[in-house]
């Protein structure tokens, strides 16, 4: 590696950042930070955090801004993130972004790049209708494109596979509409900044862990 791979993963819900995310901390040795895993985590752990976050994830909203923040803070500040990290799901409002660059300061870190994954909202809720997620472990798979090897299974620790509340067509549709009106606007954000790199959703034959190599690769990321 001959620059830190401090990254974001910028796209829609359901575009492929939690499976992307995995790939590139593997590919990389760097640690996953995703914002709805750690609003679920809380969740099933019935927090303070849980329980305001819970009334708007039900209904597809963003939990405040500041709240979103100070809980990436807390992580952001943790041993393992010192090596890198990739961020699934954070920021998504222009807020969170400027609140993002506040806090990288404050760490004395700097972001090296933001990858967008440019999906259509047709395959947005294709993709949702096959997610499913391990209880345990929150490992994504999906029925079509990712699945696991036994079904309901998770392949890396045994938890059973569930599809998550918030995958269902009413909140679908809101999710997406947040997404186009509070998140997208990061897509310009970061152009502006040189820090954006567009990458398409397809997973060519050689797979998915193949294709984040030649992506990091060509990001100067890997060697
Ligand atoms: P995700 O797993 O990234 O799709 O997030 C699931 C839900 O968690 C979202 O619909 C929001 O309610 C909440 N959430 C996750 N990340 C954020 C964020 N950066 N800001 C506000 N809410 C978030």
């Amino acid at each position: 590696m001959d620059k830190k791979a401090n990254l974001i993963l910028l796209g829609a819900p359901g575009s492929g950042k939690g499976t992307r995310a995995v790939a590139i901390c593997k590919v990389l040795g760097i640690s996953q930070v995703a914002t709805g895993d750690l609003f679920r985590k809380n969740l099933s752990e019935n927090t303070d955090l849980g329980k305001l976050a819970k009334g708007y994830m039900d209904r597809g909203e963003l939990v405040p801004d500041d709240v979103t923040a100070a809980m990436v803070k807390e992580r952001l500040s943790m041993p393992d993130v010192r090596a890198g990290f990739v961020l699934d799901g954070f920021p998504r409002t222009v807020n969170q972004a400027k609140m993002l660059d506040d806090i990288l300061s404050e760490l004395g870190e700097n972001l090296a790049s933001v990858i967008y994954l440019d999906v259509s909202d047709d395959e947005i809720v294709k993709r949702l209708a096959g997610r499913l997620v391990c209880k345990n472990c929150q490992a994504p798979y999906h029925t079509e494109f990712t699945p696991p090897k036994v079904d309901g299974v998770c392949d890396k620790c045994g938890g059973a596979l569930l599809r998550r509340d918030d995958d269902n067509p009413e909140t679908i549709r809101k999710r997406l509409k947040v997404f186009h009106e509070s998140t997208y606007p990061l897509i310009e954000f970061y152009e502006k900044k040189g820090l954006l790199v567009r990458v398409k959703s397809e997973i060519s034959p050689k797979g998915l862990e193949a294709d984040m190599r030649d992506i990091l690769e060509k990001m100067g990321l890997l060697k």
